[in-house]
């Protein structure tokens, strides 16, 4: 059987990114091994509001948060579309560029992951890449799950591997839940910061906290 290191796929409005994020990515690269992780926010996302601060400014920020990290990465491919854009289709690119065998895992907090059900053909992408999951303050996915849409239920009780050693030896299809210090931080919570003139430090990296501060973003 092939033992091939996976990468992990973050997607996210990052609007703006944080430490909770930045710590959901080290520790899926740690616990799971990965060769690197790629950082992919959305453009116009098909579910949810659009994002207040331009691409450019998240680009910006995520790019300023992952500075110097080995192993991180920011992919700009969905950032500059403005038609929507669903994930199903960047992995379905991804998988045309980095060859059919290569593990993919697409990094997501637990509460994004009870929501799976609704993306845009959810059970393909599941063929088309692992799921990490990362235990989110108030949600914990093994208390929740009993109480999740029935169709996700029976995906997670099939596909749930139980180490992310096995996300090395397949291309996709399993689902791994891994803990994580909880950081109870939002990217909402830092906009109404922001909003507020409140200080946003030790939520957020220091260079990103400046960056909202000079461009005034967030502000109404
Ligand atoms: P918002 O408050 O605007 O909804 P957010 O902080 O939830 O934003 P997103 O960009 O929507 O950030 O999230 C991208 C991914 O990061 C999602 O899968 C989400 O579950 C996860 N995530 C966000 N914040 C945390 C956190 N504090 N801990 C763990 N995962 C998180």
């Amino acid at each position: 059987m092939k033992n091939t290191a996976p990468i992990g796929i973050f997607g996210g409005t990052f609007d703006p990114i944080h430490h909770g994020h930045l710590r959901l990515a080290q520790e899926a690269l740690e616990q799971c091994s990965m060769s690197g992780i790629r950082f992919i926010p959305s453009g116009t996302p098909p579910h949810r509001t659009v994002p207040l601060a331009t691409a450019e400014h998240r680009l910006s920020m995520v790019r300023l948060a992952i500075h110097g990290q080995p192993g991180f990465a920011v992919d700009e491919r969905e950032a500059h579309r403005t038609e929507k854009c669903y994930s199903f289709d960047t992995f379905s690119a991804l998988r045309a560029e980095l060859g059919a065998e290569q593990p993919l895992c697409l990094l997501l907090g637990s509460d994004a992951f009870l929501q799976f059900h609704t993306w845009h053909q959810w059970r393909q992408l599941i063929e088309l890449t692992h799921l990490v999951v990362m235990q989110r303050p108030g949600r914990p996915v093994g208390n929740v799950i009993a109480q999740a849409d029935a169709t996700l239920r029976q995906q997670y009780g099939t596909r749930l591997a139980p180490s992310p050693r096995l996300l090395h030896e397949s291309p996709g299809g399993h689902i791994v839940v891994l803990d994580m210090p909880q950081l109870d931080i939002s990217a909402t919570d830092i906009r109404s910061r922001a909003a507020q003139n409140k200080n946003l430090r030790y939520l957020l990296p220091d260079s990103v906290a400046h960056y909202i501060h000079t461009h005034k973003l967030y502000k109404s």
